[in-house]
């Protein structure tokens, strides 16, 4: 067995891993609901077809990373890739399309086949906003004002630049299309093979290629600002304007579009310039079509998705380990009432702990090496005079405490 490894691409989270993880994810927990999201968890698998047609069947994630499977009854079944399609699936399915606006957080694992590398790999986690319902640009607007507030609240906004762009409505996007195609086709001879094949069945996607020759080729494209009709523009001009208001900066990308298909008007991304290649940390738009390619009725929508990994690596400092209490019985009399003691503490919400066996010397270093702030120790024959020895451990200093005063004192 010693040569098991984890599958290529995942990651066990132990001791600073799993803290900068969790301290993530509950910082964006805690501030979504701040502005009146609840969460949602859904499978973590799904019927292939909930991502198979709404991803859109030219994206790179249906095209080459899902991770789909026959199960033993012969259903297709895909680990989600990502979260926006399961939570539309299950707006529908729970008949919760009539009651809207639906503020939606969530937060899991998500799988990918890529090629892993650092801030990629094959399971990796996201926290994700949906807003479903508004229309409005205000509605997209604070949606990002709240992933801006907690890269704030990690402190690691100053780390990240907002960059935003407008996909347009159906008719920009369609005009914008045969500008792109003819631009493209002109120089179809530089292209890459993958942006080749986008170039017939979804030309804007050309524009977040990762490959050098097609960055090259995508620095004097067209974009999309000439082809905006009126409600477009007028919608995007709206939303400049109340992230004004919300205080969040940005500027403008004309390159950004998402790489999922369902997308229009809004779309944009936090970016640093500090993890290398992998430098999007929280990526949305607005996915006004989505619902109803699941069913439901026409719907709009508005989210976005971050990568915890990519935001732990840009934590500052490691969230500290919550410094426990030893308790320290010498004998079975004591140990009997350093159990009832040890409850106490715990049931007052004090993180302490009682090792399972050894001599005053062995549970003092075991006390040390857990890092505990203080022991609580007690002999037999302070059971019958009710006073414990507390000791600090970082001092050394040692006083006398009534056992009935310790949980107050500790707590
Ligand atoms: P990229 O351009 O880096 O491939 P993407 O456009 O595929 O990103 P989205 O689908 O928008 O990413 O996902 C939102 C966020 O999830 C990304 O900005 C990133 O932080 C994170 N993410 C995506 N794929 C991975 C992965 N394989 N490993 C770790 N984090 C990821
Ligand atoms: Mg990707």
């Amino acid at each position: 067995m010693t040569d098991l490894q984890p599958v290529r691409g995942t990651r066990d989270l132990i001791g600073e891993d799993q803290r900068r993880h969790a301290h993530v994810a509950e910082t964006a927990r805690r501030v979504a609901g701040i502005y009146g999201y609840d969460e949602w968890t859904t499978p973590i698998f799904e019927d292939t077809r909930v991502f198979a047609r709404t991803l859109g069947e030219t994206s790179d994630v249906v095209m080459k990373e899902m991770y789909t499977f026959t199960d033993r009854g012969g259903d297709s079944v895909t680990l989600r890739p990502e979260g926006t399609a399961g939570v539309c699936r299950a707006l529908v399915t729970n008949g919760l399309t009539q009651s809207l606006p639906q503020k939606v957080f969530y937060a899991g694992p998500m799988f990918r086949y890529e090629r892993p590398q650092k801030g990629r790999y094959r399971q990796f986690h996201q926290i994700g906003l949906e807003l479903i319902g508004p229309a409005e640009p205000l509605a997209d607007a604070e949606v990002i004002a709240c992933g801006w507030d907690i890269l704030q609240t990690l402190g690691i906004a100053h780390d990240t630049v907002l960059e935003v762009n407008t996909l347009g409505d159906r008719e920009s996007r369609h005009n914008y299309r045969s500008a792109l195609v003819e631009y493209f086709t002109n120089h179809k001879a530089a292209l890459s093979e993958d942006s080749l094949a986008r170039l017939e069945r979804n030309p804007m996607r050309i524009l977040d290629s990762k490959d050098t020759a097609d960055k090259r080729i995508v620095a004097d494209a067209p974009t999309i600002g000439q082809y905006l009709t009126a409600e477009a523009a007028a919608f995007y001009d709206g939303l400049k304007s109340h992230l004004t208001r919300f205080g969040v900066p940005f500027v403008e990308n004309p390159r950004i579009v998402r790489g999922l298909d369902y997308y229009g008007h809004t779309a944009f991304e936090f970016v640093t310039t500090r993890l290398g290649a992998q430098g999007t940390v929280m990526a949305g738009g607005r996915y006004d079509g989505l619902v109803a390619e699941m069913g439901g009725p026409q719907t709009p929508a508005v989210g976005w998705a971050a990568g915890i990994e990519r935001l732990s690596m840009l934590l500052a400092e490691t969230p500290a380990q919550r410094s426990s209490i030893a308790v320290v019985p010498i004998g079975d009399a004591a140990e009997a009432k350093a159990l009832e003691i040890l409850q106490a503490l715990r049931r007052a919400g004090v993180r302490a702990e009682m090792a399972y066996r050894g001599n005053l010397r062995r549970r003092m270093e075991r006390a040390n090496r857990i890092g505990a702030r203080a022991a609580v120790i007690i002999g037999d024959s302070d059971i019958a005079t009710g006073v414990a020895q507390l000791k600090d451990l970082a001092s050394g200093a040692q006083e006398a405490v009534p056992f009935a005063a310790l949980v107050e004192r500790l707590a």
